[in-house]
């Protein structure tokens, strides 16, 4: 029986070390408790969470409405496979589908599980609708792209971290250049591509925004050359980046709409897959599925999610404080030389540290973070990201600002 009583941060630290597998590097703290913005470790220490959960806590820890949602459908039925109706799905997904404005949605549960699902659906669509040779379909990506971890996304994947051993990887990917609407045109002028599939903006890779008018131009080019825009929004959909899905900012609606991470706000892992009919009834009983995609209480928890998203105009909160966190960080930018640059849309941001991907500073400083009372994660060596729950309020970002200024203008080697 697992012990009851409250141990240290460093025997908890000690537990996982010793049974669990190392994959993840985490940063030395210990969380027990959250709401909102805020993050308890288990020595009662408070830390702003500027990670949230990797954009999965859009909407706060514990968001009230979201776990009374939970509790309230626990009670009742939590899960019926897809053997038998339940009577949340159907609910759900006319929900979903006016909600994002698609005719169906496809609904499974984590995001690298979307993501399969988008290609799948996009392979199954350009043999059966577009008339590629059986075998023959291919899928564009985008260098420097981050769409999770099972074998047939990491194929795609040019992070050494992500495919070193994994091999022999997925046929059928072609990978060009992020934002370069020239390579993208190139590639798809090949009658056997099947879809283009895109972050619009790289969160893992660093945070990185295309030039205005990539989105654009690149759903564009997948109309003239009959394939299907793919947008992977896991990360940026669901309100972080200011708008409800990034793709907005360009006016694009994606063939393929894939979302995951927010859509729970953090609650279970609920994800999901939009299409219009032309797309999605490609795929026929049986050829796809998962045995928790679309359980009750995956859906009463995704709605209550975004609801909170619409009745809180957490869009419009994480534009408005995205700009004010971005003018802070340029002047923190102009007064040190340890800071190269700020980057990012609505809440999620990221800084540049003067230094290379193999150095620790970027790691150190998100130490002094922790101590000063921020929890972030550097990705890629030397990039911090800053993505906080999108509920918080003028006056807590002004003081985080504050708090990574102070940080920063006192590190020391
Ligand atoms: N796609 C994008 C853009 C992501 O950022 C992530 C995770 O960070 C994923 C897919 C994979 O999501 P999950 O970890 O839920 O499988």
């Amino acid at each position: 029986m697992i012990e009851e009583k409250v141990l240290s941060s460093e025997v908890l630290m000690g537990k996982e070390d010793k049974y669990g597998a190392h994959n993840y590097h985490p940063l030395p703290v210990v969380l027990s408790k959250g709401e909102g913005a805020i993050v308890w470790d288990v020595e009662g220490k408070q830390y702003y969470d500027f990670l949230s959960a990797y954009s999965a806590v859009n909407q706060g820890h514990c968001h009230p409405r979201i776990l009374d949602a939970l509790k309230e459908q626990a009670d009742k039925l939590t899960l019926t496979s897809r053997a038998f109706y339940n009577d949340r799905l159907g609910i759900y997904e006319q929900y979903m589908s006016e909600y994002f404005g698609y005719d169906k949605i496809l609904p499974i549960n984590t995001g690298v599980e979307a993501v399969e699902t988008a290609l799948k659906l996009c392979r199954k669509w350009a043999y059966v609708k577009k008339g590629v040779e059986s075998n023959k379909a291919k899928i564009i990506f985008a260098s420097g792209n981050f769409h999770g971890r099972t074998l047939g996304v990491i194929s795609a994947s040019v992070d050494p971290d992500s495919t070193t051993d994994f091999g022999p990887y997925m046929p059928g990917y072609q990978i060009i250049p992020y934002n370069d609407l020239d390579a993208l045109e190139e590639a798809l002028n090949d009658p056997n591509v099947a879809g283009f599939i895109v972050e619009p903006i790289q969160g893992e890779a660093g945070v990185f925004v295309p030039h205005d008018g990539y989105l654009k131009g690149a759903s564009e080019l997948c109309k003239k050359y009959n394939a299907l825009f793919i947008a992977d929004e896991v990360q940026t959909g669901i309100a972080r980046t200011g708008k409800l899905i990034c793709c907005e900012h360009e006016n694009v609606r994606p063939d393929i709409l894939v979302l995951g991470k927010a859509l729970s706000g953090g609650v279970l892992p609920v994800s999901a897959v939009l299409a219009d009919d032309d797309i999605m009834l490609c795929i026929k009983p049986g050829e796809h599925g998962s045995t928790f995609g679309g359980n009750p209480l995956a859906c009463v928890v995704a709605m209550a999610a975004l609801d909170v998203i619409k009745d809180e105009q957490l869009a419009q909160n994480a534009y408005k404080l995205g700009t004010l966190f971005r003018e802070r960080m340029q002047v923190l930018v102009n007064k040190s030389d340890l800071v190269t640059l700020v980057r990012g849309r609505g809440l999620l941001n990221a800084i540049v540290i003067n230094d290379t991907e193999e150095s620790k500073t970027a790691w150190n400083i998100c130490i002094k973070l922790r101590d000063n009372g921020l929890l972030a994660k550097p990705t890629h060596g030397n990039i911090i990201r800053f993505a906080p729950p999108l509920v918080m309020t003028e006056e807590q970002i002004l003081e985080c600002c504050d708090i990574i200024e102070n940080t920063i203008l006192n590190f020391k080697q």
